[in-house]
């Protein structure tokens, strides 16, 4: 069994000291607790140790988990969403960061307009052009900001990835600057504001954040490595 609550602190520890490396301001970075395949029960220790913004990959689970749980917790949605999951996921949750194309995001907004709710939400972005991945790939992102700005029921927050896996996360820093740099890029093209960097998980949050990430998505390192499998 993990020890939550020494994790949770070796993180905190570990994510302060990359902000100061890197000359940037604690409170521009936030630790979500990825807990998905995780029971309440498991979730409430990290409740216990201070954690209150968690991250969830599927509608079904995360309603259940959130309907057991405290009001006061933040939901950020983490998983490939699906249009008929829409209407159900978007009252839990105050960020969804696995937006993957125009039509997706059109669809939150008439739903979001309907509920008389404001999302935020984050562009995946498929930086590795892996074929087995969701996201925008970087070409389709310049016409795809110019017409999600006119969009007045979701908030974009920015963009998110989840890049190739590398052994090392010195290797996984390219990647993170790839996506800093393609968000500079965009946000002069467009004029969009693109102030979120949803990029980092457990073996390579630091490295992410000396990069730029504004969140961070922490799970085995919180809870141990998952016996489910964490796949959407
Ligand atoms: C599972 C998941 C994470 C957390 O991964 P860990 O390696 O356990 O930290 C982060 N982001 C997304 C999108 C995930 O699906």
């Amino acid at each position: 069994m993990a020890d939550i609550t020494a994790n949770l602190a070796e993180i905190r520890g570990r994510l302060e000291e990359a902000t100061k490396r890197s000359g940037r301001d604690l409170a521009d970075v936030e630790l979500m607790v990825v807990s998905k395949t995780w029971p309440v029960s498991v979730i409430e220790e990290a409740v216990e140790a201070g954690q209150v913004l968690f991250g969830e990959n599927k509608v079904q689970d995360a309603g259940e988990k959130i309907s057991q749980m405290s009001p006061e917790l933040r939901w950020h949605f983490i998983g490939h969403l699906q249009r008929n999951k829409v209407r159900k996921v978007l009252p839990l949750v105050e960020a969804v960061h696995s937006i993957d194309s125009v039509k997706l995001a059109r669809y939150c907004d008439t739903i979001a307009k309907e509920l008389g709710l404001s999302p935020a939400v984050y562009l995946e972005v498929n930086l590795g052009g892996e074929e087995k991945k969701h996201g925008f790939t970087k070409g389709e992102l310049e016409s795809a900001l110019t017409e999600l700005r006119e969009l007045q029921n979701i908030r974009i927050a920015g963009l998110m990835c989840i890049p190739p896996i590398e052994e090392d996360a010195g290797k996984a820093r390219g990647w993170f600057v790839a996506l800093r740099e393609l968000r500079d890029e965009l946000e002069r093209q467009t004029g969009v504001v693109l102030p979120g960097l949803s990029m980092g998980m457990s073996h390579d949050y630091e490295v992410a954040i000396e990069e730029g990430a504004t969140i961070v998505r922490v799970g085995s390192a919180v809870f141990g490595k998952r016996i489910k499998p964490a796949t959407d």
